[in-house]
């Protein structure tokens, strides 16, 4: 969760000064025009677009995408609901993956759950964690599948010297109060495809082709919805962004320090990473679910055990799992071409894995060697009880 402060607060009051508060409409391009410039170039691809919010991002690449009706999308079982909602939200189902120990999608159980109508996969990098995107890319090219990374939890962070978000197809940010950049609200889709993208200004703007969101690309008009960022989002965000790297490297020093201490552990080992010199993401793993409970309720400040924070499991997702649509004759189920499972044992090495694991905060806004100091309670602390 990135902080706000002052800087944001002046950036603010030059947009309200300015009166030009809507994305278009005015004589310059504002704020956002540069942020997305920015953000473009720091993540090495041809397009941004900010948008509402991180879940519309999704929704918007899935459209840009062609992804509807018939198609299903894998998504793991371990993310944020949206992840699995935003299928649903142009038509098509999400199927479950299960996790692995580095918390991100198992590349050999994404190959299980594949069918013939499998049209997309959604990696999600979840709390900092980056997917293994060299085993997802080789899936998705032997299948021919959409890659659509779910970047929402890991703004910024990278995987083999590449920004995760910037590697697939598309990519979706958010930038809500939670996230890396923190803004309130906020959202970004990335892409090199110039056809995805004016797909997904066609379709954040309402359709509204007279601003020329499909000007050159030869693409019939469709109708969108209104998921267009404000210019007081946009000034936010710039002032976030520049805040964004620093940050970073503040966690991969905490990540380095506190798993090199943990790791000592008899007890417990720290998690498994697909990109471990460039880590912003920790996690330690037990043998028992019990030892787990007992090491979180020991370390009450910044650790948790997952599966207690469990909005984020999909066995708390009721309204997925009952597979209902907005309207009874808009039901992505209806139309899909086989019963999905969502059944707990769907995905029940994911459940036996999140009992087992607990997530420790990098307190990136505290000194290290506090962090540090943290780190060795913890292993000593346990180890002495267990
Ligand atoms: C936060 C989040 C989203 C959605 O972002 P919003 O901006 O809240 O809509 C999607 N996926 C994941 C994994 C998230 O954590």
């Amino acid at each position: 969760m990135a902080r706000v402060g002052f800087a944001e607060w002046m950036a603010l009051g030059r947009v309200i000064a300015s009166g030009q508060l809507a994305r278009y409409g005015g004589q310059k391009p504002g704020p956002l025009v540069k942020f997305e410039h920015d953000f473009a170039a720091k993540f090495g691809v041809k397009h941004t677009l900010a948008v509402g919010n991180g879940t519309g991002a999704l929704i918007c690449s899935l459209v840009a995408a062609g992804v509807g009706p018939g198609d299903e999308v894998l998504v793991p079982a371990y993310t944020w609901i949206a992840t699995a909602a935003a299928p649903l939200a142009v038509g098509a189902v999400p199927v479950l993956v299960d996790v692995d120990e580095t918390l991100t999608m198992d590349p050999a159980d994404i190959v299980r759950k594949l069918s013939p109508h499998t049209k997309a996969i959604i990696p999600v990098h979840m709390a900092n964690m980056v997917c293994d995107m060299d085993a997802i890319t080789r899936i998705a090219e032997e299948h021919d599948l959409i890659v659509i990374e779910d970047a929402c939890q890991a703004v910024g962070a990278t995987y083999k010297g590449r920004r995760v978000g910037a590697i697939g197809n598309a990519g979706a940010f958010s930038f809500n109060q939670f996230k890396n950049i923190n803004i309130g609200e906020g959202g970004a889709i990335v892409t090199n495809d110039d056809r995805y993208f004016a797909r997904a200004r066609m379709y954040h703007d309402v359709g509204a082709v007279f601003r020329g969101h499909l000007d050159n690309y030869n693409e019939p008009h469709f109708p969108g919805v209104n998921l267009k960022a404000s210019q007081l989002q946009g000034a936010m965000l710039n002032v976030q962004l520049a805040k964004l790297d620093p940050m970073i490297e503040r966690m991969r020093k905490r990540y380095r320090k506190m798993s090199s201490i943990l790791s000592t552990s008899k007890k417990f080992r720290v998690g498994p990473h697909n990109d471990v010199e460039n880590a912003i993401g920790l996690h330690v793993i037990f043998d028992t679910a019990d030892e787990a409970i007992a090491f979180a309720k020991q370390n009450r400040r910044g650790v948790y055990r997952i599966l207690d924070s469990s909005r984020h499991v999909y066995t708390n997702w009721q309204p997925v799992l009952e597979q209902r649509g907005v309207h009874p004759h808009m039901n992505p189920y209806s139309w899909a071409p086989r019963k999905i499972d969502y059944s707990e044992g769907s995905c029940a090495k994911t459940l036996d894995l999140l009992g087992r694991t607990c997530r420790i905060t990098l307190g990136e806004q505290y000194p290290l060697p506090m962090m540090a100091v943290l780190a060795k309670r913890m292993v000593s602390g346990f180890d002495r009880l267990h």
